[in-house]
C-alpha cells in the first residue's frame, strides 16, 4: 500500500488499484495522483479511493467453488469410464463377464455425468433468470398427486408405501417450477429411503406442503449443509450410494426463494426426514 503511494508520488500518475482487506471486508484501493495546483509551487499529492468490493469477491468465490466442485464431480466418473475402456482396449479384460461388467459400470458412470450436467444446466438457467416464468394459479394438491403417480413404479420396486392428505390448495406459481421442486423432494424421499419404508405427502389449504420419509435420515451437523451445491452427505456415499448430482436441493431452494417461500427440514438420523414448505397464496 505504502509502496503504491510512494510510486504514485514519484511518477505523478495514478497507479493500478490494489485489493486490501479490512475488518472482514474487501476494498479496491486506487491511488490517484493530484497534480500540483497552480500557484502552489511543486507540491504534490495523492488521493486514495476505496471501493467496497466484498460482494463482488463473494460472487467470484461462489463461482470458483462451483467450477472446482463441478470439475471434481465430473472428473471422477470420467476417470472410471476411461479406466474401464482402456482395460478393454488393451486386452487386460478378456472374459465376456468382465467386459460386460466394465461396460455396465461405464454406462452407469456416463449416466451420472449426464445427471450432473443436466442439473448444472437447470441451476444455471434458473439462477440466471433465463427461464421465462408462466406464473398463474395452480392446484398444488392435483400437481402433487400427478407427481406421485409418476413415482408409482419406483415406489413399488422398493416396496415403499405412499400416503398423505391433500386439501385443495391453489397458489400462483410457474407449474414447471413447482413440478421440479416437488419432484426433487419426492425423488430424495425414495432414493434415501429403506426397502418397505414409507413416504407421506400432505398439503393444507393454508399453503403448507410436507414431504416426510422414513429413510436413512440426516445427522444434525449435515442438516444445514444439504442445500449447498454439490453437498452430499458422507453416509449416503459408499458403493451403494444412490445416484445424484448433489444439486437437487440447491435447485429446490433456489426455486422456492424466487417466490419467497421458506423451506424447513427436520430429520432423525436413521429414522427419516421431513421437508416442510410454506407456499404464499
Ligand atoms: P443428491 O443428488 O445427492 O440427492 P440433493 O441436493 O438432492 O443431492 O441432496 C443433497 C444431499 O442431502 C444428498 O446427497 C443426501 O445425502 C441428503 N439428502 C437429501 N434428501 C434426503 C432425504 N430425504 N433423506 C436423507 N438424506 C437426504
Amino acid at each position: 500500500m505504502l509502496s503504491s503511494i510512494k510510486n504514485c508520488l514519484s511518477i505523478e500518475k495514478d497507479v493500478p488499484p490494489l485489493d486490501i482487506s479490512l475488518d472482514g471486508k474487501y476494498y479496491s484501493v486506487t491511488v490517484m495522483s493530484l497534480s500540483p495546483l497552480s500557484g502552489e509551487g511543486k507540491k504534490r499529492g495523492a488521493a486514495l479511493l476505496l471501493e467496497d468490493v466484498t460482494a463482488k469477491k463473494d460472487v467470484l468465490r461462489i463461482k470458483q467453488d462451483f467450477f472446482t466442485n463441478a470439475s471434481h464431480e465430473l472428473k471422477s466418473p470420467l476417470t472410471t469410464i476411461l479406466g474401464y475402456q482402456e482395460m478393454i482396449q488393451s486386452g487386460i479384460l478378456t472374459s465376456e463377464k468382465d467386459i460386460k461388467d466394465a461396460n455396465e459400470k461405464t454406462i452407469r458412470e456416463a449416466k451420472r455425468m449426464k445427471l450432473i450436467l443436466d442439473d448444472m444446466s437447470v441451476l444455471n438457467r434458473i439462477e440466471g433468470g433465463k427461464e421465462k416464468k408462466d406464473i398463474k394459479p395452480i392446484r398444488i394438491d392435483l400437481l402433487l398427486t400427478d407427481i406421485e403417480n409418476s413415482f408409482l413404479p419406483r415406489l413399488k420396486e422398493k416396496g415403499i408405501a405412499l400416503s398423505g392428505k391433500k386439501e385443495e390448495l391453489t397458489v400462483p406459481m410457474d407449474e414447471e417450477d413447482a413440478r421440479r421442486a416437488f419432484t426433487n423432494l419426492l425423488d430424495n424421499g425414495v432414493k434415501y429411503n429403506r426397502e418397505n419404508g414409507s413416504i407421506e405427502v400432505d398439503c393444507t389449504s393454508s399453503g403448507t406442503v410436507k414431504v416426510k420419509d422414513s429413510g436413512i435420515g440426516i445427522r444434525e451437523q449435515d442438516l444445514s449443509r444439504i442445500f449447498e451445491r454439490f453437498y452430499r452427505v458422507d453416509n449416503s456415499r459408499g458403493k451403494d450410494t444412490p445416484d445424484g448430482s448433489g444439486l437437487g436441493l440447491s435447485i429446490v431452494k433456489h426455486i422456492l426463494e424466487s417466490y419467497q417461500d421458506p423451506i424447513k427440514v427436520s430429520s432423525l438420523f436413521g429414522a427419516g426426514t421431513t421437508f416442510e414448505i410454506s407456499l404464499k397464496k
